[in-house]
């Protein structure tokens, strides 16, 4: 979104990404004082429906376009309340932006949210060499993360630690959460003569409102007011929030973890307004580790937008951070059974399929299909963060190619060789095997946790279940040495997974001093 404020004080156009919520609220109350009429404007940028980089799958898939549809929709909505409107249009921003002055005549401001990548920051250089060209002033606002980045405790981002645990001590010791922004309750209205423009339909980007599975983990839509109806519901109707930490790691429902995502990485809901939601939680209600743990999440998704500051193009190479040589492999084949949800390992296949028909996929999936693409079968890491940044519905490029750099073993991991054992983690928080039931169908006679190693099972049993090998459900196109020893056992029966916390006493100051290597604590069971 971009807003526009034309006029002397003038017209302000403000824009780009959707806003990020507190963004807008801070440039709306900047224009309330700076310009007589203020444009807000979305542009749904062509390049964005063009294809991924280096492997060409199609860049903005069905379900992430229906939420963006749905949240430019909510935006308008909320703008016109206030008096204002959104203004919507198909274009390059700087094309649009360009059009826009040219048919004012007096633009004062152009303002839009920095972002962090590439392709965006080229979008901000073609917007300013518009600006400069007609002499208009660029105001540009930082505001995705928690942390404002000026307020970072490194004399300069080149001295962002590489690892997460260190990032996260330094800012929490040493840095402040800036206050959110109230919105204006009134808002200045768009410059006469200025059509706020038609809000297009999914046909239009060649693609058809994708059905809605009822299985689906997300069954939510897009918008600021449906971001706040669902911190509602997980703090304050449910108190899941204090859960969360023992909740985290489940794979079915949409409960089991905050499904913040998704607003959080088109703007809808701000990460600031979560922690000051949380911090009054914690004060009226109850403050314990999960109350922590979201905020240690959020700092997660800091610190990859830091990082993708910090390396700028970096973080798209294939040999990553580390300037890595790793053998990638680019065998279609074998990716064709991952991203199909067709490699023979039941826990891969049910997660891909649900990321496939849903747009959504758990943490805990997330991290074993990235570690099943880049350790067990040897593929190149692009090949799946290109896949994810078509279909996920919270797709945001620093979360996602920070993620996978991390899985692959080339970013900000500082230990060598981490892999995760599929059949292990199946068991582990699939115990019963219900949720690959749910996704894999095909197999859902066999019972229990043998679901997770089909092909240790005798052949009566197999016929039994109605399966032939090979034929209704592949064979696994890889088996890992180390599975070998999950064959067999018996599935552990927790009510809940285990989160890597042995020891229950352990404090949230404890937890505080664990990373993400904490995901990994338990190492000698991972390989
Ligand atoms: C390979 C891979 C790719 C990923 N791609 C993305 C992506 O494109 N967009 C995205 O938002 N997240 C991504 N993640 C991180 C994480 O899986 C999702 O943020 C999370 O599953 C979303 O569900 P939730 O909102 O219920 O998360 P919750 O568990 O409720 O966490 C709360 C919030 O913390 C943040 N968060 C949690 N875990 C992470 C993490 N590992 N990295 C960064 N932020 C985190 C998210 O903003 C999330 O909404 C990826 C993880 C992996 C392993």
């Amino acid at each position: 979104m971009i807003c526009i404020a034309p006029g002397n004080p003038g017209v302000m156009i403000a824009g780009m990404v959707l806003w990020r919520s507190h963004v807008l609220r801070q440039v709306l109350r900047w224009a309330q004082n700076n310009a007589d009429y203020v444009i807000p404007l979305y542009c749904f940028d062509p390049r964005q429906y063009l294809r991924t980089y280096y492997y060409g799958f199609p860049k903005t898939g069905p379900h992430r376009l229906k939420f963006l549809l749905e949240s430019v929709k909510d935006l308008r909505q909320t703008l016109k309340k206030k008096g204002s409107n959104l203004v919507v249009r198909k274009g390059n921003p700087e094309d649009v932006v360009h059009d826009l002055i040219t048919q004012l005549g007096s633009v004062t401001a152009v303002a839009f949210h920095e972002e962090a990548t590439k392709e965006e920051l080229d979008v901000e250089k073609a917007l300013q060499r518009v600006c400069v060209q007609h002499g208009v002033k660029i105001q540009t606002f930082w505001a995705s993360t928690l942390y404002h980045r000026d307020d970072l405790p490194f004399r300069h981002i080149s001295r962002l630690p590489d690892v997460y645990t260190q990032f996260r001590k330094a800012v929490e010791a040493q840095a402040k959460v800036r206050p959110t922004v109230q919105m204006p309750d009134q808002l200045k209205p768009l410059a006469p003569g200025v059509e706020d423009g038609c809000i297009p339909v999914p046909e239009e980007f060649g693609q058809k409102d994708p059905l809605t599975d009822p299985r689906t983990a997300f069954p939510c839509c897009g918008g600021e007011t449906q971001a706040l109806m669902r911190l509602q519901h997980y703090f304050w109707d449910t108190n899941l929030v204090a859960s969360y930490k023992e909740t985290r790691n489940g794979l079915i429902g949409i409960d089991y973890s905050t499904k913040f995502a998704p607003w959080l990485a088109l703007g809808c809901i701000s990460p600031r307004y979560i922690y000051e939601q949380i911090r009054k939680y914690e004060k009226e209600r109850t403050a314990n580790q999960s109350t922590y743990w979201v905020i240690f999440e959020l700092l997660w998704r800091d610190y990859f937008r830091f990082v993708a500051l910090k390396y700028g193009t970096r973080i798209f190479l294939l040999k990553g951070l580390q300037d890595k040589e790793v053998p990638w492999k680019k065998d279609p084949k074998l990716f064709d059974a991952w991203k199909e949800g067709r490699t023979g390992v039941p826990f891969v296949d049910a997660n891909m399929r649900e990321l496939a028909a849903t747009g959504f996929m758990s943490n805990r999936g997330r991290q074993n299909v990235a570690s099943f693409l880049t350790k067990d079968l040897g593929l190149d890491w692009r090949m799946g963060a290109e896949w994810f940044e078509y279909l996920l519905v919270d797709y945001d490029v620093c979360s996602n190619y920070g993620n996978w750099l991390y899985s692959a073993g080339i970013g900000n991991d500082p230990r060598e060789n981490r892999k995760f054992n599929m059949i292990k983690q199946g068991l582990d928080y699939d115990s019963n095997g219900d949720y690959v039931r749910l996704w894999v169908p095909e197999i859902q006679c066999v019972k229990g946790g043998e679901i997770h190693t089909l092909w240790a099972l005798s052949n009566a049993a197999l016929s039994q279940a109605g399966i032939a090998l090979g034929e209704t459900y592949p064979l696994p196109v890889v088996l890992a040495r180390e599975w070998s020893r999950h064959i067999n056992q018996k599935p552990n029966k927790r009510d809940h997974p285990p989160r890597g916390r042995k020891d229950p006493s352990d404090t949230p100051r404890q937890h505080k001093d664990r990373g993400m290597d904490f995901y990994f604590s338990r190492n000698k069971d991972l390989s």
